[in-house]
């Protein structure tokens, strides 16, 4: 069993949908999932570039999007909204979880956050790449982080149930969830800047606070993210990554968050990436299907086959089951 801690799936759903199609994930993706292992994951709603102008909208028509699919999978897809409902041994059904990549659709009424909540939601980031009511992305102001309202939203969160997610914030905001929370929280799809100097990446002191909480760090195989070397954009440059994380945190805090984005928009994937649109992921490592090569990788660098457990599924097994 493989769980991936982030993907934007919904989206590409929602694009095929608009094109007449029904029980898209299990006629489209299911089967690339099984044929990987891949039996969980966190699907976010997310207002992607153009359709981020009403983000409110666009996070509301991907949610009836998401139950309409579970709904016509008939229990082939299994919503996840409490750690009683995952069953890490489940081969056959694919186990999801809800998230949310981004809250500026809240406009900061944070009673609209128990609304997603009671609709099955159990995961957010504050923000993605934008700065709202509540927190500060990587492309804000450096000096601006949670407000005061954000460090409401996230005691919200821990008293729902609700992951919490530091990917795409900037250091500030980065730095006032980790004082402002009591529960583990996790960096879904982030890998570390001092290999790969992004302001996506954690650095090695944000790194080991995600660890302290006994929260997960999300191995992330897009390009930009895995090194600035473009030689390294590839599974070796994915090694050096691994090898880092588990000198600074160790096997019980790494995870995966492969952030595939193949089945995105040209328009969408350009609006926010300098990677070649054909390929955004790591030469290797660029789609659901590719997933066999990270666990060759993980063999290959001699990571015992319990340490490896815990990265594929073990580790999200005791976060989930700490939050939900
Ligand atoms: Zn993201």
């Amino acid at each position: 069993m493989i769980f991936d801690g982030h993907s934007d799936l919904w989206i590409a759903i929602s694009n095929q949908r608009h094109q007449g199609q029904h029980n898209v994930f299990k006629s489209f993706y299911y089967d690339q999932y099984k044929a990987s292992s891949v039996f969980g994951s966190i699907f976010v709603l997310w207002a992607d570039p153009p359709n981020d102008v009403n983000p409110k909208k666009r996070i509301d028509e991907l949610l009836s999007v998401a139950l309409n699919e579970i709904e016509e999978s008939q229990g082939l897809m299994r919503l996840i909204t409490k750690s009683s409902e995952l069953d890490m041994t489940d081969t056959s059904h694919f186990q999801v979880l809800i998230g949310m990549e981004g809250l500026s659709h809240l406009k900061g009424d944070i009673a609209l956050l128990d609304d997603y909540y009671n609709k099955g939601v159990r995961h957010a980031s504050l923000t993605w790449n934008d700065v709202n009511a509540f927190a500060t992305s990587v492309l804000g102001d450096p000096n601006r982080g949670l407000t005061s309202i954000g460090i409401d939203v996230v005691t919200r969160m821990e008293q729902l149930g609700m992951i919490v997610d530091v990917s795409h914030l900037n250091e500030k905001s980065f730095w006032d969830v980790a004082t402002h929370t009591h529960k583990p929280f996790i960096a879904s799809h982030s890998n570390a800047r001092s290999l790969c100097d992004h302001k996506r990446n954690l650095t090695d002191a944000q790194l080991k606070a995600v660890s302290a909480s006994g929260g997960l760090v999300g191995l992330n195989c897009y390009r930009d993210f895995v090194s600035t070397n473009r030689a390294l954009q590839t599974l070796e440059g994915m090694r050096f990554q691994i090898a880092h994380l588990l000198q600074k945190i160790g096997s019980d805090h790494i995870a995966f968050g492969f952030d595939f984005c193949d089945y995105l928009e040209a328009d969408t994937l350009g609006s926010f990436s300098d990677t070649p649109l054909d390929q955004p992921g790591i030469e290797g490592l660029n789609s659901i299907s590719e997933v066999k090569n990270i666990m060759h990788l993980l063999y290959d660098m001699g990571i015992s086959e319990k340490d490896i457990h815990k990265i594929t599924h073990l580790n999200y097994q005791r976060f989930l089951n700490a939050i939900l």
